[in-house]
């Protein structure tokens, strides 16, 4: 029986990059078999061994940076640069994961308070097994690595299915990584459509999946795992708000806003997508917007957009913006396929699609409000909760703002740089998923904590446990907890 293929194209030229297998589920599940043998290895080869095999991947990486910048080129479409900064943001995630995972997941002592007193308690961080992998195509390095890494750190085996647009660089960090790691299939990618994906998801020895896309599927992938209560981690997009509070350097905010919401032509999951700013400095703040967005081109400082069903959303939007806003960049004559020109629309409805559903192109709505606070409001009125900016040179209001915002991530007086921080976990609420990749909450997401308590020596007259317990014992007991929890503190 020949294997079907599918073409990944090159989404500027319509070129083919490459020409990759539709695995099947029974090709999938082999392949799951496979790595739950390599998951019992490099689960045993120890925490050590892991960080110098993951440090070495990370070699291996650096020294093919280049030529996998290339291939993401292509299959995204993406300039070489801005593909070159995505893997080095991976390689820098890669280092952090390998050289923390020890010490944040080892075993170590708790404490085991009064009743207790008797005890000894250890806690630990121990792997799952085999982690499946679901990825997107518009960071296909940064983003499944975010998983990747993490997961393979805390000693699981990974099996990775790229995005149906992006399979070639998939197959390329798993290649990768073989060099680092020969002996056994500890990363393996599958390729296919959705069926392939869903055949991962629904694999019973896969103990832990992460999913990155849309919130449609992500409850599609959900489902599949309800089945065998696999845990997922899932991040879903977003409605990322930017606030301009009054005191904030306008230059520097609409220099930030503008690569937030444009770079990558806006398939960014933390892109900036809606804009609030206060009344007293929107003129100036659209003044220096709208000086600096006719300097941005499509096809120069951006690519195509990668994924040609999403013109059509983008349109949507563009179009009922353009309706009942008023259009201060591009309008509906932006959308030239494969490309889309930068578009600013202000004064669009807050109901209206282009406020209130994610749509992965270079636009924005910007909206004046009263003050920063009303600036919240509408930024927290929505189903998504991912990142977030808020621009102000008051550090203690903009730290307020920041931490009122529903969401997992924000940045201040910068966009998106919570992304290139290690240590800070990355992820959202609501319609933007939940789960955490990245630092050490990424670490312990692909883990199970294991919890043992061990009886040092027997508390005399305090046997609770036992059928010989008698009424002194419980006296005693009770006695023991009103002095340690039995006063108010007001
Ligand atoms: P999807 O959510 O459909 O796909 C994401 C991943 O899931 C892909 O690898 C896809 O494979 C896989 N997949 C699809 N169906 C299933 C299934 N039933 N079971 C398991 N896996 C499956 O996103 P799209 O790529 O279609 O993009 C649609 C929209 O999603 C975008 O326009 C954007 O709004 C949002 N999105 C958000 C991202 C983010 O960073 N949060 C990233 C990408 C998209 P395949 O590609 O083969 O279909």
């Amino acid at each position: 029986m020949t294997t079907l293929t599918f073409d990944s194209l090159n989404p500027a030229t319509g070129e083919i990059v490459g020409s990759h297998p539709k695995q099947t589920p029974d090709a999938v599940h082999q392949v799951v078999g496979r790595a739950e043998e390599a998951a019992a290895w490099w689960a045993a080869i120890g925490p050590g061994e892991r960080k110098r095999r993951l440090l070495d991947y990370k070699a291996v990486l650096t020294q093919n940076l280049k030529d996998l910048a290339r291939l993401v080129h292509e299959e995204t479409g993406k300039p070489v640069g801005d593909a070159t900064l995505e893997i080095v943001l991976a390689i820098t995630h890669l280092d952090w994961a390998a050289r923390n995972a020890d010490k944040v997941l080892r075993r170590r002592r708790v404490n085991t308070g009064m009743i207790g007193l008797n005890l000894a308690a250890t806690l630990e961080y121990l792997p799952l097994g085999v982690v499946g992998v679901i990825g997107p195509w518009n960071y296909p390095v940064f983003t499944p690595m975010g998983s990747i890494s993490y997961a393979l750190a805390a000693g699981n085996a990974v099996v990775f299915k790229p995005s149906e647009l992006t399979p070639g660089i998939g197959v390329r960090l798993a290649e990768l990584f073989a060099e680092a790691v020969p002996e056994q299939p500890v990363f393996q990618t599958v390729t296919g459509l959705g069926e392939t994906g869903a055949a991962l998801a629904a694999d019973p020895r896969v103990k832990k999946v992460a999913f990155t896309g849309s919130t449609a599927t992500a409850k599609r992938v959900m489902a599949a795992c309800a089945e065998n209560l696999t845990p997922i981690v899932a991040e879903c997009g977003g409605k990322d708000a930017f606030i301009v509070d009054a005191d904030a350097d306008l230059g520097k905010a609409a220099d930030a806003c503008l690569w937030g919401a444009m770079s990558n032509a806006g398939q960014t999951c933390v892109g900036v997508e809606r804009v609030y700013v206060v009344d007293a400095v929107y003129e100036s703040f659209m003044r220096e917007l709208s000086d600096r967005v006719t300097k941005v081109k499509a096809g120069e400082d951006y690519g195509p957009i990668t994924m040609p069903a999403q013109v059509d959303i983008i349109k949507r939007h563009i179009d009922d913006a353009a309706k009942s806003g008023k259009v201060v960049t591009g309008g509906p004559s932006a959308v030239r396929a494969p490309y889309v020109d930068p578009v600013i629309v202000e004064d669009v409805p807050e109901d209206s699609p282009a406020v209130r559903e994610e749509t992965f192109g270079p636009t924005i709505t910007v909206r004046r409000t009263r003050d920063a606070h009303e600036a919240l409001e509408l930024a927290n009125a929505t189903a998504y909760g991912l990142g977030g900016t808020v621009f102000s040179r008051n550090t203690r209001r903009a730290m307020e703002l920041a931490r009122m915002m529903r969401s997992g991530m924000t940045a201040i007086n910068s966009v998106i740089s919570f992304a290139g921080v290690p240590a800070l976990p990355f992820g959202g609420v609501g319609d933007s998923g939940f789960g955490r990749i990245h630092g050490a909450d990424g670490l312990r997401e692909f883990t199970r904590p294991k919890a043992i308590s061990r009886q040092r020596f027997a508390m005399p007259g305090m046997n609770l446990t036992s059928f010989n317990r008698g009424p002194a014992e419980l006296e005693r007991l009770i006695r023991l907890v009103t002095f340690l929890h039995g006063r108010r503190k007001r």
